[in-house]
């Protein structure tokens, strides 16, 4: 999910008018500097951050057929899941996901006042439930289900899940899909959260059954998906797969033209303006295959232009692979989607180069109501200029690693994708605009905004409030402050992609992250994820007086706040040379003073902690001493 641009670059306006006085409580404890409580290591998940021996997740693959009626705005389907319990423990019960009722009045977004404005939404409607052919009964509790199953489903045992449901498309809302019919050849339909599926039982919690609200995301389980579609025949239908039908679909040109879309790296129209069909002769069916995908949405409209190209990117068996990357828009928004492909190959090629190989055959990007929302092999983006798009495009992309590829809890912690996201954007923007001439501004995290919200980023996003803030943006300098500035980059590069590597389809915690973290950098970093992630701890680092002495320039640091940091210092002295230093963190281990000297000969005129301003300093007024020379006095 995509905060808006203009949101991720706004500065504060309160800027650093006023010093705020923390309590250092962990400083005078040291605790900042302790172990954190994180599990006990065991045989699943491992004290080095890896997946244990012992590792184990479940599969639901799907089978579904889905039809769009148009003519009532209703999808009517039918699934049968085959669901793999790989865990150790017998299940009696299994829940279901049923997200569509977030609009239903009895959802806890309603109550909480939140309605998504869909009037009287009667949700989803179950006509049949079975396993294994024997019908069973649910508790129905809004957006999950409890499914009792009248046999025990035995470890290492499969069941077949058969469900037949329907539900009205919610018109009002643009929660993560939507329904858009503001375009003059038909309208868009972009479908997502829209077929029941068992919640995640894991290792760690169990059944995952925090409800869907909003805030939070999606926590799903991996599976194969075949997906039929049936839509009117004018449609153009993109999806979370690879379409095994095209014969039946497409005319012999437009294979054609998708063939040779593939094999080059400039854009083929698939199907043009002028070639859309605008009146429908019946309905046909759209066949896909989804592997390993977490979950499966898909985006139809006869307003489509269709346009494609391939991108190489490399392997796991470093060799490479062509993606066909392919965008889906109304003739509306051609003046800013032009570009569209182009950003699409970018982002598929850096990611696959810089973290781990796109694994998937395609990748489509569709326009409609949805403003951005990510989906495996499937974006939905609006953007309102090219730039606006290619940010969007770009970090909805990325989330084919975070949390596609690197299955994370988004509804628990939603900063192991966003705030992931948001640190790699950081980069793969200034990879594509490093040779344009409209290059956009890298925003820039102004330390001030840290004395702001006081949560702790590792908070349920559903228990908070600035999203924008603790989801995306702070994790997502956090992570470039701990690459650039605390780790240092090839450090930081190569255990950033070993801990992709570990978890590639699997579901990391936090920890694991930490614990991955820590062994492929060989560093203890537990005060840098205490004082970032865990709690809300500020830093503000002083010079608090620099005094000359036949040893050298001996300078007295003070560290106000109640976090710790290491201590970029450069001194300048009256002959003109300038001397850099990073004092390590455990300067603090022992006092919030620490007085040290370093061997100069000449006397210093400026001293400044942090001259980069690359620290999360919430008061850097007191960073700098100098003398009424270093002043620029005479
Ligand atoms: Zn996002």
């Amino acid at each position: 999910m995509r905060v808006l641009l203009s949101i991720l670059l706004c500065v504060s306006s309160f800027a650093c008018s006023k010093k705020t006085t923390p309590t250092p409580s962990f400083l005078h404890t040291g605790a900042v500097f302790l172990d954190l409580p994180l599990p006990t290591p065991n045989s699943i998940r491992s004290g080095s951050g890896m997946p244990g021996e012992a590792y184990w997740q479940q599969q639901a693959d799907h089978d579904i057929n889905v039809r769009l009626d148009v003519a009532t705005n209703v999808l009517i389907a039918s699934e049968l899941i085959t669901y793999h319990n790989n865990s150790p423990d017998t299940l009696s019960y299994i829940w279901l996901q049923l997200e569509q009722n977030v609009h239903r009045a009895d959802s806890i977004r309603s109550r909480e006042g939140r309605s998504t404005g869909e009037e009287s939404y009667e949700g989803i409607r179950i006509s049949k439930l079975q396993v294994d052919g024997e019908s069973v009964a649910w508790h129905d509790y809004a957006t999950t289900a409890k499914v009792l199953l009248q046999q025990p489903l035995h470890s290492g045992d499969t069941c077949v899940i058969q469900v037949d449901w329907s539900f009205p498309m919610p018109v009002t809302s643009g929660l993560r899909m939507g329904y858009d019919d503001a375009y003059a050849d038909g309208p868009v339909w972009e479908l997502a959260q829209w077929f029941p599926t068992p919640c995640v039982y894991d290792d760690v919690y169990g059944w995952n059954t925090l409800p869907y609200i909003g805030r939070g995301e999606f926590y799903s389980n991996f599976g194969d998906y075949t997906v039929s579609i049936t839509v009117p025949s004018n449609h153009v239908v993109f999806a979370s797969g690879a379409l095994t039908n095209a014969s039946s679909v497409l005319s012999q040109t437009e294979q054609a033209r998708l063939e040779t879309a593939l094999h080059s790296d400039a854009t083929v129209t698939i199907r043009s303006q002028d070639e859309r069909v605008h009146t429908a002769e019946g309905e046909q069916t759209w066949r896909f295959t989804g592997k390993q995908v977490r979950t499966f949405a898909w985006a139809t409209s006869a307003s489509f232009i269709w346009e494609a190209a391939g991108v190489e990117v490399p392997t796991l068996g470093n060799k490479t692979k062509r993606v066909l990357c392919q965008v889906g828009y109304p003739k509306e928004a051609s003046a800013v989607w032009d570009e569209a492909v182009e950003y699409l190959q970018h982002s598929v090629k850096y990611y696959s180069e810089t973290l781990y190989p796109y694994p998937w055959p395609q990748m489509s990007m569709t326009r409609g109501k949805e403003g951005g929302m990510e989906y495996p092999m499937l974006a939905f983006c609006r953007g309102s200029s090219h730039q606006s798009l290619f940010n969007v495009t770009d970090h909805e992309v990325s989330h084919n690693w975070f949390p596609m590829i690197v299955n994370t809890d988004e509804r628990r912690h939603a900063w192991m994708d966003e705030g992931f996201t948001t640190f790699v954007n950081h980069y793969s923007l200034e990879d594509f605009y490093g040779t344009r001439a409209h290059k956009p501004d890298v925003s820039k995290y102004i330390a001030s905004k840290f004395m702001h919200d006081l949560k702790a980023i590792n908070t349920p996003p559903d228990l908070l409030k600035s999203r924008g803030h603790l989801s995306y943006r702070k994790p997502g300098y956090g992570l470039r402050f701990l690459r650039e500035e605390i780790i240092g980059k090839e450090r930081f590069d190569e255990a950033w992609k070993e801990y992709i590597r570990l978890w590639a389809f699997k579901s990391p915690r936090p920890a694991d992250f930490y614990r991955s973290m820590e062994n492929a950098s060989g560093m203890d970093l537990q005060w840098f994820f205490r004082g970032f992630f865990e709690e809300s701890l500020q830093l503000d680092q002083a010079i608090e007086k620099v005094t000359q002495t036949k040893d050298g320039v001996e300078v007295t640091f003070r560290n106000l706040g109640d976090w710790v940091c290491p201590v970029n210092l450069t001194i300048t002295c009256t002959d003109g040379s300038e001397h850099n230093y990073t004092l390590p963190v455990s300067v603090w281990a022992w006092s919030s003073r620490h007085i040290q000297t370093f061997d100069l000969q000449s006397p210093a005129v400026h001293v400044e902690i942090d001259r980069k301003k690359a620290y999360p300093d919430i008061f850097p007024a007191n960073n700098t001493w100098k003398t009424e020379l270093g002043n620029g006095k005479k």
